[in-house]
């Protein structure tokens, strides 16, 4: 029976993970600070004790005192990521990371780790600190770049992961000095976007005439789609790369409709008024979250709007990809 400590915890996906991966033991704490997605943790998780505190003011003691053998977590990315500044250990954002990382001398009914974090982290500072201070303490670790859509999810979302072990005795897991890039398992290709649509989505759901206008740079999606871009925070704020949207028309319709609007300006009222034919359309929260393979049960509390929602699924983790690296940790 596992111990664990969530930190980082946002809305919980690392407890889906868990709860997915059927590994025996439960989530004892979660930590975050970030009250909305509190909210959104407690509403679902309302038995897990959720600490609304900032992580730095975590002490080895009270860790001692939580019994815990086990750490999953994903520290802020920003400071990592390609679209930032790339201000690595300068980024104040990461003390809190780099006081774990020092902290974890202190920590030694800590077994099992893992973390995660965006495509970047492998060449960062910090990512050297954390592995000296792994390898320091007794800890195997193994480094991985995954997309879900290696895992059979039509969803791309390229991460950074480390899991660690203290005893590896007994330890299946063949480890790698190189970073892994796919999982052993043959995970087929991934399904359908079908099985994921919600049916009646409401016109909020829409693309307005602002998106329209950059209607050229949009990834488009559609019902036998096996793919879809990585969903990130500013998705419904900015037309590119922030995520795909999606359209019940066929690529013929699209293509035809596409050259035609082509013909007028892009910041005309024509080229806006031929694309809204397509009815182009975000996908909803609930979507999205079946995109990062939350379980089907998983809400959203009524109060979160719709914003505040994509702001939480843009900082979440892929529930398949993590509940996979679960069992080759727990092996
Ligand atoms: N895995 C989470 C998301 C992690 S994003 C999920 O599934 O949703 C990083 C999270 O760290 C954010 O929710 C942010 O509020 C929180 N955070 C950042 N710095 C923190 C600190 N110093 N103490 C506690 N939480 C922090």
């Amino acid at each position: 029976m596992h111990r664990i400590l969530e930190l980082y915890s946002g809305i919980g996906g690392m407890h889906c993970a868990w709860k997915e991966s059927q590994l025996d033991g439960e989530i004892v704490l979660a930590i975050d600070i970030n009250t909305v997605a509190n909210e959104v943790y407690t509403y679902n998780f309302p038995e897990t004790c959720l600490s609304n505190r900032n992580i730095q003011s975590l002490t080895a003691k009270e860790i001692e005192k939580l019994n815990v053998n086990s750490v999953l977590m994903s520290p802020p990315c920003q400071p990592f990521t390609r679209n930032g500044k790339y201000l690595d250990e300068n980024d104040p954002r990461t003390n809190s990371f780099i006081y774990l990382i020092q902290l974890l001398s202190e920590l030694n009914n800590i077994e099992y780790i893992l973390m995660e974090n965006v495509k970047g982290f492998e060449r960062s500072t910090v990512r050297n600190l954390f592995i000296d201070s792994l390898k320091a303490n007794g800890f195997s670790y193994q480094e991985f770049l995954l997309c879900p859509s290696k895992v059979g999810v039509p969803n791309s979302r390229l991460r950074y992961y480390c899991i660690a072990r203290r005893s590896i005795s007994g330890w299946h897991f063949k480890r790698k000095e190189e970073i892994i890039t796919s999982l052993p398992h043959d995970y087929g290709l991934p399904n359908t976007l079908e099985d994921i649509l919600q049916t009646d989505v409401q016109d909020m759901y829409l693309l307005n005439d602002k998106l329209l206008k950059r209607a050229n740079v949009l990834d488009i999606c559609y019902k036998h789609s096996r793919r879809s871009c990585c969903f990130t925070k500013a998705y419904t704020h900015y037309a590119e790369g922030t995520g795909s949207v999606y359209t019940e028309a066929n690529e013929q319709q699209v293509e035809k409709c596409y050259k035609m609007a082509n013909t007028f300006d892009v910041s005309s009222k024509h080229f806006i008024e031929t694309l809204k034919e397509l009815k182009l359309r975000f996908f909803t929260p609930c979507e999205v979250l079946r995109l990062m393979s939350f379980p089907q049960n998983y809400k959203f509390p009524s109060n979160v709007t719709t914003k505040q929602c994509y702001r939480l699924l843009g900082n979440s983790v892929n529930v398949k990809v993590i509940s996979e690296l679960l069992k080759i940790l727990f092996d």
